[in-house]
């Protein structure tokens, strides 16, 4: 079975486009593009339709040690390199990005199936924290000096040193712009190790970001063998921080390596996001939101709305008004201007949505529209919006991050129920209420325990602000001006005056 087709003329614009990307498909190491020493190749493929999007060298430890030595190398000149400086280079990135978002939206779409404009916006997105933290980096202030009678105590903010960065493949340009920003800012050096599924994505950062005049090493980009690149990061004691975007599984094995050589670590990891909507809201606006938070990137979202929370006396109409956003949605190559949801990145992940519902209904759910057998005529990878109503807390669908626009619905009454079962969950990265009623919101955003909390707001995101997660969603906090601050330490100089 095919994916449905793109119009010719679609496919004609995408080739021009891609052909923008004018740079060796290899590793990025020191300001070379590198071969791997075995020639060992990788062929990275569009999830939609399986066709070979590009080749690229395999890595493993031998690129990840050259790429940390030529970020440790690159370090004491950039680390010295004026504030004023660094905020043209992250400028002049940001300038990039916005100049290249067709391509890279094409590319991104290429490599990981979303629909174009969700590319466009994502690539925006990634822009959008460059040009913050360009203006950031100009009001770090980097020394604070405390006179007293007989001496004088200087903090003065270091760079944490050499930066490892390991991202995702559902943010491509995003998830590594973060870190990458930010880390620069603070005159930390970096190796980024993209996910393998979009890797290009990662090459085309470095490609800007050099064309843009950071210095070679400051950034190297390898991928391949992620646990051998990822021990080797572990390894090397000139990497001082490891920042991390991914699952838990791999966020809890890097932490507990990193413990070895006492390196700084952040992550962000999973989530179990609650869309509560409490009997007062304006139902509309939430089943618009809830459709949109779920299905976004066909659901592979961290902080998508991953349970939906219903109050009782709403709960038909809330179903109803969202079986019909839901049946809605359209299936196809994220390139067709008429695509919701695009492909799943594989078709294992349609496999695990399609379990999970199905599980969900042995234990007495329903469900209400989607399911595999509505769209049995595309291939694997694809899964329709999929509502599964008379979900209980307890059951598997209601208790993992489901990475699929797969939505169980669950039922409660009154406040404290619905507050015990948004925080009833190992996760904390984000919540959303709806209601009419802003006290009872701000009172009870006050006791969720995520660290992300949209009231009547789907996405309370921006470059300006921090965001992270609390609990086994993990710590740090990417964007705003806290950002920076991860990638900075403040050392101490006291000096006896007289
Ligand atoms: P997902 O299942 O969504 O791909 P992962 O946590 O497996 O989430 O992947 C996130 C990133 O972590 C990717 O870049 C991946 O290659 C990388 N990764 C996976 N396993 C390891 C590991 N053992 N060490 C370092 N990085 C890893």
């Amino acid at each position: 079975m095919n994916c449905p087709s793109v119009d010719p003329e679609i496919v004609a614009r995408r080739k021009a486009a891609l052909a923008r990307l004018d740079f060796p498909r290899r590793l990025w190491v020191g300001g070379q593009w590198l071969e791997v020493s075995g020639g060992e190749v990788w062929a990275v493929r569009d999830p939609a339709t399986g066709e070979r999007v590009g080749e690229v060298p395999w890595g493993g430890r031998l690129e990840a040690g050259r790429a940390i030595a030529a970020a440790a190398a690159s370090l004491p000149h950039w680390r010295a390199t004026s504030l004023r400086r660094r905020s043209e280079i992250l400028a002049r990135i940001q300038e990039l990005l916005r100049e290249l978002r067709e391509p890279l939206a094409f590319l991104r779409t290429a490599e990981q199936g979303g629909p174009h404009v969700q590319s466009l916006a994502e690539v925006d997105f990634a822009a959008d924290y460059f040009d913050w933290y360009s203006r950031q980096v100009r009001r770090l202030r980097r020394r604070r000096v405390v006179k007293e009678p007989d001496r004088s105590l200087r903090v003065e903010l270091q760079p944490v040193g050499v930066v490892a960065a390991i991202t995702p493949w559902n943010a491509p340009f995003s998830a590594p712009a973060r870190k990458m920003s930010a880390a620069l800012a603070a005159g930390c050096t970096l190796v980024l190790k993209p996910s393998e599924l979009t890797p290009i994505c990662a090459l085309a950062l470095a490609w800007i970001c050099h064309r843009a005049g950071l210095p070679p090493g400051v950034l190297n980009v390898v991928f391949g063998d992620a646990e051998a690149i990822g021990e080797t990061f572990l390894e090397e004691e000139a990497v001082r921080l490891i920042t991390f975007t991914g699952s838990t599984r791999v966020g809890k094995w890097l932490m507990a390596g990193a413990a070895r050589g006492v390196k700084r670590v952040f992550l962000e990891l999973g989530g179990n996001a609650p869309f509560v909507v409490f009997a007062d809201a304006d139902l509309d606006a939430a089943a618009r939101d809830a459709t949109r938070l779920r299905c976004a990137n066909s659901g592979q979202v961290c902080i998508a709305a991953n349970r939906l929370l219903v109050e009782r006396p709403v709960h038909a109409a809330l179903v109803q008004k969202l079986a019909a956003r839901f049946s809605r949605l359209r299936l196809g190559h994220g390139d067709s201007p008429d695509t919701d949801l695009g492909p799943l990145i594989r078709p294992e992940a349609a496999h695990n949505a399609e379990r999970l519902a199905r599980d969900a209904v042995r234990r007495g759910a329903k469900v209400v529209c989607g399911g595999r057998a509505a769209c049995a005529d595309l291939p694997e990878r694809f899964y329709p919006a999929t509502l599964v109503d008379g979900v209980r807390p307890e059951m598997e669908i209601a208790r993992t991050e489901l990475f699929a626009p797969l939505l169980p619905v669950i039922e409660f009454s009154g406040e404290e129920e619905a507050l015990r079962l948004v925080n009833g969950t190992e996760y904390g990265l984000a919540a959303y209420l709806y209601t009419r009623d802003l006290g009872r919101a701000r009172r009870l955003a006050g006791r969720i325990e995520a660290g992300v909390v949209g009231i009547n707001h789907p996405r309370p995101l921006a470059a300006h602000a921090p965001f992270g997660g609390v609990k086994q969603s993990g710590f740090g906090r990417e964007g705003g001006a806290e950002g920076v601050l991860e990638f900075l330490e403040p050392r101490l100089i006291g000096i006896r005056e007289g």
